[in-house]
């Protein structure tokens, strides 16, 4: 039991992928700005790429909270290493990166946070740790703190992953690829194809590191006191509703840093500027293309999308990372594209992608449906037109278009060609057909902004949340 009078102090700390450290940093915020302290963990080697992406020197004094601090809020900031060298290619080498992190990294973890609990002053209350890491039970339960999950992705997905063993017992896990079917048996999901699972779910994924990491954090989860989900009750009502007669899940969704105004650094690349270039542009016109941090996709998908991109005649700013195709990035571009395009065209390596959205130039996004995109889309009223490639894209596509009617697909058959990717971002930008997505983007764009107000859905989550993990505390 701890001592009543002490503010909650809640460790976070998040997975080092920029997806899952977006919302925890406006984490960070929300719970600071509720009275916790915060004490936020990076990894070193986040901490060294965030701090290069400022063009500043790779030293460890950088405190990226000081300004969450001027503004009152009690938020500290630490590292810690995850035993590899610093220059070490986590990303080209994930599989030995993530077998570390299963094997050692739990004991490293394990004394990190004894160490936080032996010299903080306030009394650590409890853990808010990614649901992709697999140690938070047993750490939490021997410092005796209270273990919350933080989930990044919808409720939909975490649905699939709670329920794993109802999709084997239905001979849908491990999935075969030759397999197409609908499935109705998922509690709270009403239906789903089998196609818009879980990448790492299929038959052939079942050795890798992905189906291992994905597969324990399922079963570790159900474990945790609380689960804090990235979603709006509103978007997946049943879904959540399931979950809640299960375990105690809030959503307390949109967490983005479109709806907090402290400055905190997060980027891993240095954000180019697009503004001069899209005042430019009327109203509407532009297209904005990215496929989000970590997805990789190939050289003939770049080329087939940069040819429908010329072909659709609609600007265009195109997020081109460095890594989009392994270790080839903008070179895979067509020979002469950037000439090709004239000003009709922003290559860029990265951006404030929510301050491109917000810009009244942009009226359309294609994306890789990665979640934080497809909410910051949603509260920018921004239609989608959908390429999803990997873990839980499939699924919120079938969100976007399917459930919700805000978007469309880049293509259709199996094999993406230039003509339809012209075809379709016509339709999206130009065509009639778009009117009933951006009606319907901007009345779930006043469902987002509600749920946020004081009486709304994830607020009140919110604060039930707190009171029930101080009633558990105290
Ligand atoms: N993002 C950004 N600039 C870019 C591209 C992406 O700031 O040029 C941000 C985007 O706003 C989002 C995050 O990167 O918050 C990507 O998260 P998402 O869940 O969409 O995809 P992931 O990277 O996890 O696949």
């Amino acid at each position: 039991m701890a001592n009543s009078q002490l503010k909650p102090h809640a460790i976070l700390f998040p997975l080092p992928y920029q997806g899952h450290i977006n919302p925890f940093v406006d984490l960070a915020i929300k719970l600071a700005s509720k009275g916790f302290t915060i004490t936020f963990v990076h990894f070193e080697f986040v901490h060294q790429r965030l701090s290069k992406s400022q063009n500043s020197n790779t030293n460890n004094e950088i405190d990226f909270f000081s300004e969450a601090r001027k503004s009152g809020l009690d938020i500290r900031y630490t590292t810690i290493n995850d035993g590899f060298p610093r220059e070490f290619d986590r990303l080209n080498n994930y599989d030995e990166f993530w077998k570390s992190l299963l094997q050692d990294f739990p004991a490293r973890v394990d004394e990190f946070i004894g160490e936080i609990l032996q010299f903080e002053q306030s009394m650590v209350t409890s853990l808010i740790a990614d649901t992709f890491f697999s140690w938070p039970p047993t750490i939490a339960k021997k410092y005796n703190i209270v273990n919350v999950s933080f989930f990044t992705q919808p409720a939909l997905v975490y649905s699939i992953g709670y329920h794993l063993d109802i999709l084997r017992e239905n001979g849908h896990y491990p999935l075969k690829e030759s397999v197409v079917e609908e499935i109705n048996y998922i509690p709270g999901v009403k239906s789903i194809s089998t196609k818009e699972l879980m990448h790492y779910l299929k038959e052939g994924e079942i050795e890798t590191l992905k189906h291992k990491i994905a597969s324990r954090a399922f079963q570790e989860v159900k474990k945790a006191d609380f689960v804090l989900d990235n979603t709006v009750q509103e978007l997946e009502s049943e879904t959540l509703d399931d979950l809640n007669k299960k375990q105690p899940i809030y959503a307390i969704g949109p967490i983005s840093s479109f709806l907090t105004k402290i400055i905190v650094t997060k980027s891993f690349w240095s954000e180019f500027d697009c503004t001069k270039w899209l005042e430019s542009k009327p109203l509407n016109s532009v297209l904005y293309v990215s496929f989000g941090s970590l997805a990789q996709t190939n050289k003939h998908v770049i080329q087939e999308i940069a040819h429908g991109l010329v072909l659709s005649e609609v600007n265009f700013i195109w997020v081109v990372r460095e890594n989009i195709v392994k270790s080839d990035g903008i070179n895979t571009l067509p020979d002469g594209f950037k000439d090709e395009i004239g000003d009709k065209g922003l290559i860029i390596p990265w951006c404030d992608q929510t301050l491109v959205l917000l810009n009244p130039a942009v009226g359309g996004f294609l994306t890789h449906c990665g979640w934080n995109s497809t909410i910051e889309s949603i509260l920018c009223s921004t239609p989608m037109i959908c390429y999803p490639i990997e873990y839980d894209q499939p699924a919120v596509r079938k969100l976007v278009v399917d459930d919700w009617k805000i978007g469309i697909n880049l293509h259709d058959g199996d094999l993406i060609h230039r003509d339809e990717v012209a075809k379709n971002i016509r339709i999206l930008m130009t065509g009639t057909d778009s009117l009933g997505l951006k009606q319907e983007i901007e009345k779930l764009k006043n469902v987002l902004h509600k749920a946020i107000e004081k009486d709304g859905s994830s607020e009140r989550n919110f604060d039930h949340f707190v009171e029930d993990l101080k009633a558990k505390i105290y």
